[in-house]
């Protein structure tokens, strides 16, 4: 059990809790799951790219999944070994390639026919070659939150299969490109393994066709996305998640590299915040908090549901309330309609599994620093993100003051 209480209290609120030795825990069962095969774990660096976070996954073998080059360079400074990290995303800039070919990565993702064009150019200007996988866009519905589906037409991922093969193709014949993967991932907190298989059959078909064409892969990338349980959705087991994958790639030699983000860190980290007034607008209760959208916005932006647990002396009865923050917005809330005791003046509210996409799309927003967040491991915390300060804030701004 987690002291929250001690926590807050030498810390302060709000502030971010992550249990590294939960994520040990589900490393490890995913990891295994694929035993019998080569495979890679790359962790998702975007869903908590904490140094510290992404060090503890490097001590467990994992590589990262990164998608800007400020990711790649977190990954190096957390010490995970170059031919484990794997650089993705639809608008890639030119620099960022450079940077990417420079380091000498795993692979860098190709999302489109242009930017296997760029890669090309700027890898024959470094007089080099550069590890390539082409990111396949299956067109199938992962059933998940429109914003979080990544792996349809209508979404800006990836390129179509006949487009893949052609871009293929162009690899294998330039100098300066070395087709070594193929990628897909269809969105994130996937709850049904059916978009995952049916994904994984057309493109491996496609890996069998390549062959065909003497063009032979090596990793066989099938994203991230495995769900996690927020409320009570049912979950895919990793164990079946790795079956279905591995029944496609019969017959054929390819490492599997697996990105899992939300799988390893969402239910790994607690969100704490303290409780500042109650009020009241006519029948309407609000329960205000420290804690806002800017530090997490799942609730604001995705309408996301988090568990919220009060550690508080009262024993009224629990009523419905808002959960609201500071924020001058009316879409700045951590929950509607919450059943929450009548709350006290500091008591302290934990939001459960925010240790995904909580503290990585924070913001500054209405001049706020962004939290302080603590290691959890063996029992003991450690702090691994200083609180920011105002001067944190002005500090780019200062210089350009005039009278
Ligand atoms: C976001 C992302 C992931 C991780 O997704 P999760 O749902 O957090 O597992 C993996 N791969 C790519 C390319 C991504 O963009």
């Amino acid at each position: 059990m987690i002291n929250f209480k001690e926590l807050a209290q030498t810390y302060k609120t709000p502030l971010y809790v992550y249990d590294f030795d939960y994520m040990t825990k589900q490393y490890e069962e995913l990891k295994v799951a694929f035993k019998g095969r080569k495979s890679i774990m790359a962790f998702a660096v975007k869903s908590n790219s904490n140094l510290s976070v992404i060090k503890h996954f490097a001590n467990l073998g994992s590589g990262a999944d990164c998608v800007s080059i400020g990711e790649v360079r977190r990954a190096f400074l957390a010490g995970v070994p170059k031919y484990k990290i794997i650089f993705s995303g639809v608008g890639k800039s030119d620099d960022e390639i450079r940077e990417a070919i420079e380091r000498d990565i795993l692979y860098i993702n190709v999302e489109s026919e242009a930017e296997l064009l760029r890669v090309e150019l700027i890898a024959k200007e470094l007089n080099t070659v550069c590890r390539i996988s082409v990111r396949v866009n299956p067109n199938i519905d992962p059933k998940t939150h429109p914003y979080i589906s990544t792996g349809l037409h209508d979404n800006k991922f990836g390129v179509e299969i006949d487009m893949a093969k052609r871009m293929y193709i162009r690899a294998n014949n330039s100098e300066h490109l070395d087709p070594v993967g193929i990628h897909f991932h269809i969105g994130s907190q996937l709850t049904q393994a059916e978009p995952i298989y049916e994904s994984a059959v057309i493109v491996a078909d496609l890996v069998r066709s390549l062959m065909a064409l003497k063009i032979e892969l090596k990793f066989f990338d099938i994203g991230g996305g495995l769900g996690v349980k927020y409320n009570d959705e049912t979950t895919i087991d990793p164990y079946n998640y790795a079956q279905l994958i591995l029944i496609t790639l019969k017959g054929l030699d390819l490492t599997v590299i697996c990105e899992p983000g939300r799988f390893l860190t969402a239910n790994a980290g607690y969100f704490l915040t303290k409780v500042l007034y109650e009020k009241q607008n006519g029948l309407k209760r609000f329960v205000v908090v420290d804690g806002a959208m800017n530090d997490l916005i799942r609730p604001s932006l995705y309408g996301a549901y988090h568990k919220i647990e009060a550690i508080t002396d009262s024993k009224t009865e629990a009523t419905i309330a808002d959960i609201v923050g500071p924020v001058c917005e009316s879409g700045d809330f951590l929950a509607k309609n919450y059943s929450l005791p009548i709350l006290e003046h500091n008591d302290l509210l934990v939001v459960h599994s925010a240790g995904a996409y909580g503290f990585g799309m924070g913001s500054n927003y209405n001049t706020r620093g962004r939290s302080a967040e603590i290691a959890i491991s063996d029992g003991k915390a450690r702090l691994i993100r200083k609180r920011e300060t105002f001067d944190d804030l002005v500090a780019l701004e200062l210089e350009f003051l005039q009278d």
